[in-house]
């Protein structure tokens, strides 16, 4: 199916503005995506009619605000294949994904001289929460390694596996490099090895289809804001019984069946890992953006994403200097770039004059950059409601900034 774009621009109204007295183009996709207007309403309409805190009142609105969250647990089930919806926790996002996997199954299950590997292309949130448990419990981190294409190398990866290994947490999809690691050979090797792997789906559940049952990943960690969704809401998949073999993250209320002064007894999954009031409001408004995904399909999104991506290397590959970084054969929409002879910041700067925006920097991924002997890239990561009329624009733009230094 080929989407209308120009009906799906009509649903954002945020891409309708101007910035410096040009039509915004909004290629910062990675860093987070925009909302369409359901789920501006459906934040509005909960706070307007629903609003009250869930699980314990006993009355309407907390009736209704508990089965509508309870409802985008199951959408999300249903959006990755997962087994049951206990299986899906809240969190704040992918960072607190990950660090709850470190504090909670790292801390009780991986000890002295034990390994975790991740790989070079890691975003710092997959990197710090491990580095912060080797310090703690003396465990050792190992490093897949990648080629100039920014690909892991996979020979390299199966050395590093041993029965020493009890984790791979690994980047599914680079934010910086567009990379689509090859995830599925991944976790069959570090099973081979009985270690538990985590995937970072923070790039990749907005792109590609993820089926958490035929993958096999224990743990798969993602941003609802990465997928047209609210801020500060993300989620943990993980496998049933080795979410129940782990110790609770947070305590306090909702965590617990019963607490005395001499003994706490915990919740059963996903509630034992959600203390507090939670995010109730964005998780309400997520199922939104989860609908407004299924809508077109990812198939579909994919294609015309795909599409924008070999439209953007055909017209920027001929600019004089322009040097792309990440050229692997499997990429999600992610275009990084730098021009010769110029910060990536000051190339983000004259974008922007233009109205475009991009990222620029190292993208949180500071080892990678070092790996390429850089300090940073241009990155332009395309969404759905781009178009190629836009890719043009950042073409042009492109070839007159690198005119000035080439
Ligand atoms: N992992 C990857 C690959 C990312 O791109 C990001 C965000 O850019 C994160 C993790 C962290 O996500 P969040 O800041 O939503 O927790």
């Amino acid at each position: 199916m080929s989407l209308n774009i120009d009906q799906i621009r009509g649903l954002f109204p945020v891409l309708h503005q101007e910035v410096h007295g040009k039509p915004l183009i909004y290629f910062d996709n990675a860093a987070t995506t925009q909302k369409p207007q359901a789920v501006l309403d459906a934040l509005t309409n909960y706070y307007g009619h629903d609003n009250s805190n869930i699980h314990r009142g006993a009355h309407a609105l907390a009736d209704r605000a508990t089965r509508y969250y309870e409802s985008t647990r199951e959408s999300v089930q249903q959006f990755i294949n997962a087994r049951e919806s206990a299986e899906i926790i809240f969190t704040k996002g992918t960072t607190e994904s990950i660090n709850l996997v470190a504090q909670t199954f790292g801390r009780k299950f991986i000890g002295k001289d034990d390994e975790i590997i991740i790989s070079t292309m890691e975003h710092h949130s997959n990197i710090v929460p491990w580095q912060m448990l080797c310090e703690e419990k003396g465990v050792i981190l190992k490093i897949i390694p990648i080629s100039e294409k920014g690909e892991i190398l996979f020979e390299e990866f199966e050395k590093l596996l041993s029965p020493k290994t009890k984790l791979v947490s690994i980047v599914h999809a680079s934010n910086a490099l567009g990379t689509i690691n090859p995830v599925k050979n991944v976790i069959d090797a570090a099973h081979a090895v009985g270690a538990k792997v985590l995937l970072d789906g923070a790039q990749s559940t907005s792109h590609l289809e993820i089926g958490v049952q035929d993958l096999d990943c224990d743990f798969l960690a993602f941003s609802a804001h990465k997928l047209y969704g609210p801020t500060g809401l993300g989620v943990l998949y993980g496998k049933r019984a080795v979410l129940e073999s782990m110790p609770p993250f947070l305590g306090g209320g909702e965590m617990i069946k019963e607490v005395t002064f001499e003994k706490t007894t915990y919740n059963n999954i996903p509630f034992k890992f959600e203390a507090g009031t939670p995010n109730i409001a964005d998780v309400i408004a997520f199922k939104s953006a989860l609908d407004f995904i299924n809508e077109y399909g990812k198939p579909a999104i994919k294609a015309h994403e795909d599409e924008l991506l070999a439209y953007a290397n055909e017209t920027m590959l001929d600019i004089q200097g322009f040097i792309p970084v990440g050229t692997a054969a499997d990429k999600v929409s992610v275009l990084s770039f730098n021009i010769n002879g110029m910060h990536p910041f000051d190339v983000g700067q004259l974008l922007d004059a233009k109205g475009i925006a991009v990222r620029t920097g190292h993208h949180c991924t500071q080892p990678l950059m070092k790996r390429f002997g850089i300090e940073g890239t241009v990155r332009a990561s395309f969404a759905v409601y781009n178009t190629k009329s836009e890719i043009e624009k950042l073409a042009e733009g492109v070839a007159q900034i690198a005119r000035f230094k080439n």
